[in-house]
């Protein structure tokens, strides 16, 4: 580039919106939606664990960072739906990559991950969590651990795209979204994209273009009718 272009750069640039530098860490700029931060371990709203030991999560991971252990529920005093529930619950920070593999593996939406990752800590005790540190509060909010940087707000970010679950073995609810109620929150709405009729919409476009082979204005056409 020569002299002139260099200077066209330059000169672009008049005008133009200009970003205004974060005054972090003293101040957060706001997170995208999808940000992988500190895990949760949540509770449906009647405050019954929605972990139940299965240890599927565990098996997932990539970095070899969880531990669980499950029990069999006292049937006088359970502690999750159904016969199990995580008894032991570890996760090390030392070797977590935020990758959210045991997020999508849970089968219950138990694990999630808030958008928290201001934590540092001084000792290789505090960095792996246990089951009392990573289980949400009687509101449903994450715990506030001392070398946690939770700013307010941020607490109530904990489980975003993974809310959505499938209604168990019912025929009827195939290809319909259903939504996990939270201890504290009830059930959440779907964020923009994840609308049951838009779920509806995208099933019906696909089986519109696998079994007639409609190209893109054929398919377009039959989702309206199927979707509304
Ligand atoms: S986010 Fe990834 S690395 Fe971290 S505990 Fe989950 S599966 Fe393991
Ligand atoms: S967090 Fe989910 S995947 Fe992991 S043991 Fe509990 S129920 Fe199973």
């Amino acid at each position: 580039m020569g002299y002139l272009g260099g200077f066209l750069v330059s000169l672009r640039q008049i005008g133009r919106k200009q970003r205004v530098t974060t005054q972090y860490p003293k101040e957060k700029a706001p997170k995208p939606a999808r940000v992988h931060g500190r895990h949760v371990l949540n509770r449906y709203e009647d405050g019954m664990e929605k972990c139940i030991g299965c240890e599927l999560c565990a098996g997932v991971c990539p970095a070899k960072c969880i531990y669980v252990r499950g029990a069999d529920n006292e049937p006088d005093a359970p502690v999750s739906p159904g016969e199990r529930y995580g008894y032991i619950y570890e996760i090390n920070y030392l070797r977590c990559i935020h990758c959210d593999l045991c997020v999508e593996a849970c089968p219950t939406e138990a694990i999630t991950e808030s958008k928290m990752f201001e934590f540092s800590f001084t000792n290789r005790a505090d960095a792996i969590y246990t089951k009392a540190e990573l289980v949400v509060d009687d509101e449903g909010l994450p715990q506030k651990l001392p070398w946690e940087d939770w700013r307010p707000g941020e607490d109530t970010q904990t489980s975003a795209w993974m809310r959505a679950t499938s209604p168990s073995g019912a025929a009827n609810f195939e290809g319909i979204v259903g939504w996990s109620g939270e201890l504290g929150y009830g059930i959440r709405a779907p964020e923009a994209a994840q609308d049951v009729k838009d779920a509806i919409t995208a099933k019906h476009d696909d089986h519109g273009h696998d079994d007639h082979g409609h190209d893109d204005h054929g398919h377009d056409d039959d989702s309206h009718d199927g979707g509304h």
